[in-house]
């Protein structure tokens, strides 16, 4: 097969098992709206949950850090890229996170990648929730330690999976703090407790639950008191910029600054979106209006939905999916909702397990009581055709 053939042939078996991934243009919008083709809907599939994305405070902060620091970083951090802004914003994290040490990464997805390559050598041992997102299982599948999953926030199934006789070794676990398709919450001291029990470390990804939850929104960890050894935060969602970062000891972020080949080989993020990162931080601290008006949404479209009798999974975050199971029909209700001003995306296999297609609706302190009931009726409707 040449290359042009195999990738003709890929493409043709996504288009005809109904999987083909298309993007569109959203020409204007924000946490609670966006325009597609001319028209405009109510969005449910941004994790903008606090609606920061167009904080005027932080696009102040972005605007006036670039006229003080510029746009770019010029350079890794490893060279000349470190600034006094992106050391005082590590300082900042760790110290509201109750860490020693915090690195910035410039997406969750490299910050993932960097640390389970750089922590995990041959003969080591990786254990990870079935449903842990692909950065962090692409991640462990490309390490040249063993890949073992375990069952969905099944602490039986890592506990039996972490007694499994082994020729020494270390061994992570990983696993997020609130599951970016499902919306449930992670064990994290049962995890965390079996973990150390067989000498391990814990790894949280916790890019949904960090700003939404927990006091100050600290997120998962802090509300479960739960002090893993590296927890990863992100900052494309509730804070509404891109980036992430980890929280650490002082030597395993020595160690990190040593072999995260994601740190040393690229571009460090730009001074002016650190500022901006900043910005977001204090309003997430000092967010609990945003959360209470999350929780209020969460609650109003719980009810709603169970008033209705749609099956929505049990989930107490800003995540709502309905799953339908059935890849066509996820794909007709997104339609249905969309003609009724609704923007929902469906969530396809290979994004989640054969058999689980649904509706991923997430909510955002920005919407209006108005806006979840639109919601309910299209959704009403649509699971009526
Ligand atoms: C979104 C997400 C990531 C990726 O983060 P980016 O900063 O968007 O690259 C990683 N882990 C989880 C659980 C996520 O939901």
């Amino acid at each position: 097969m040449s290359w042009q053939q195999r990738i003709n042939a890929a493409l043709n078996e996504r288009r005809e098992k109904g999987q083909f991934r298309q993007r569109r243009v959203n020409q204007q919008g924000d946490a609670r709206t966006l325009q597609v083709e001319g028209r405009q809907y109510l969005n449910f599939s941004a994790n903008d949950y606090l609606g920061l994305s167009h904080d005027p405070r932080i696009i102040s902060a972005w605007q006036k850090g670039a006229k003080r620091y510029g746009v770019g970083a010029g350079g890794s951090g490893h060279v000349t890229g470190y600034s006094a802004v992106h050391q005082a914003f590590e300082q900042q994290l760790a110290e509201w996170l109750g860490y020693p040490r915090a690195l910035l990464f410039i997406s969750g997805f490299a910050a993932n990648q960097a640390i389970i390559a750089a922590m995990l050598g041959k003969d080591e041992r990786i254990f990870a929730d079935k449903l842990a997102h692909a950065s962090l299982l692409e991640a462990a599948a490309l390490s040249p330690a063993t890949l073992r999953r375990f069952s969905h926030n099944k602490p039986d199934s890592l506990a039996k999976l972490l007694s499994a006789p082994a020729e020494g070794g270390e061994k992570l676990v990983v696993t997020e703090g609130v599951f970016s398709m499902d919306g449930d919450s992670a064990p994290l001291a049962e995890l965390h407790q079996l973990t150390r029990l067989h000498g391990g470390w814990l790894m949280v990804d916790d890019a949904h639950g960090v700003g939404t939850t927990g006091e100050q929104g600290r997120g998962s960890c802090w509300q479960q008191q739960v002090k893993p050894e590296l927890l990863v935060v992100t900052f494309g969602k509730a804070f509404g910029l891109s980036g992430a970062a980890v929280l650490c000891s002082d030597e395993t972020a020595d160690y990190l600054l040593q072999f995260a080949r994601h740190l040393i080989y690229s571009t460090a993020m730009p001074p002016a979106q650190v500022c901006a990162l900043q910005a977001s931080l204090s309003c997430i601290q000092q967010g609990d209006e945003q959360r209470e008006l999350l929780q209020r949404n969460i609650a109003r479209f719980r009810q709603g939905a169970e008033q209705l009798g749609l099956a929505i999974s049990p989930s107490a975050t800003a995540i709502q999916p309905l799953i339908v199971g059935e890849e066509n029909r996820a794909l007709q209700m997104a339609e249905a909702l969309r003609q009724r001003g609704c923007w929902v995306t469906a969530i396809r296999p290979p994004t989640v397990p054969p058999g689980t297609a649904r509706l991923r609706i997430t909510l955002s302190a920005a919407h209006q009581q108005e806006d979840i009931a639109r919601l309910l009726e299209g959704l009403d409707d649509a699971n009526r055709q």
